[in-house]
């Protein structure tokens, strides 16, 4: 007996050695604030959204960051006051807001001033409202993560945000939340619950994909687990179903971090070259430039993408 307990007690700690515990944290942002895919756009039903989804990311306790579209608060050419107010219940329910630019325009396609002009545009109500809560407006995304055609564009849009004291919000997990997103608020638009109900099934699995994905990229490239910045959307499709994603992400070891905390790791100074005009991750930059071929995304299930339809807005 006491034989067999020292070599159990040899032996666990031994395996605990060989396996230890994996230390994942993400950072979750949401883009296209005040809101992206919705089945109805009257403000009762943008109110009942966004009450529905900062109510699931407060429960999970995540430390989110909220990036605008300026656009979207006007109503045939009026600003209009209610969906101002969907902004300040982003604030009010303790989470930063970021500039997303005004009408969010693809650095790829239009010229670097008219694109600086149109992220200038788009501070315009975000930044009073942050300085009202005692907070300065810092953060910028990419729309679509397209960072510019050409080295030279980047480098100059790189100047200039450093000029305007705007920090990059980078994204390591890409996904097709959007594409989701898109079917979900249309089954929904269209009264088909059942519809509606197996898109939303077919999400967090698709999502925990995408991560697994994220997860082994990371480590061929650093050889560890980093710290990933995920980019969703504000739509009804995580209204509904972000408790569950954060639930998951959980399940998976996941601990919800600020996106300060997230890209202070080591891993986001890794050089990204110039891989092209597509709208990569961060991560799949990295992994380019270091050689690595990232694979391709996890398929969307054909009846998502059949309910998304040929007009899918594309959402980053
Ligand atoms: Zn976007």
């Amino acid at each position: 007996m006491k034989r067999w307990l020292l070599a159990l007690s040899l032996v666990i700690p031994l395996a605990a050695a060989a396996q230890p515990p994996v230390e994942r944290t993400v950072s979750v942002t949401f883009d296209d604030l005040p809101f992206a895919s919705v089945p109805a756009e009257n403000n009762a039903a943008l109110e009942d959204m966004t009450a529905r989804l900062l109510q699931a990311i407060q429960n999970a306790q995540v430390p989110a960051v909220g990036f605008v579209n300026e656009a979207k608060l006007y109503r045939e050419g009026n600003l209009d006051p209610a969906r101002v107010a969907l902004l300040r219940s982003w604030l009010k329910a303790g989470f930063e807001l970021g500039n997303h630019t005004y009408s969010h325009p693809s650095l790829n396609k239009v010229p670097l001033d008219a694109f600086q002009a149109d992220l200038l545009h788009g501070e315009t109500v975000t930044r009073p409202l942050m300085q009202n809560e005692g907070r300065s407006l810092r953060w910028f995304r990419h729309p679509f993560l397209h960072l510019g055609a050409t080295p030279d564009v980047r480098m100059a849009f790189q100047d200039f945000l450093a000029v305007h004291a705007y920090t990059v919000a980078p994204v390591t997990v890409n996904n097709s939340e959007w594409v989701f997103a898109t079917a979900y608020a249309r089954a929904q638009a269209q009264g088909d619950e059942e519809a509606a109900h197996r898109i939303g099934a077919a999400y967090v699995p698709y999502m925990e994909a995408v991560f697994t994905q994220a997860e082994q990229l990371a480590l061929d490239l650093f050889g560890r687990s980093i710290p990933h910045v995920l980019v969703l959307h504000a739509n009804s499709l995580n209204a509904d179903h972000f408790a569950v994603l954060a639930e998951r992400l959980k399940q998976r070891g996941y601990r919800f971090v600020t996106l300060d905390t997230a890209i202070r790791d080591i891993a986001y100074t890794s050089p990204m070259g110039f891989s092209g005009i597509t709208g990569e991750s961060w991560l799949e930059r990295w992994a380019r430039h270091a050689g690595l071929r990232p694979s391709s995304p996890p398929p969307v299930p054909g009846f998502v993408t059949q309910w998304a339809g040929p007009t899918a807005y594309r959402g980053y």
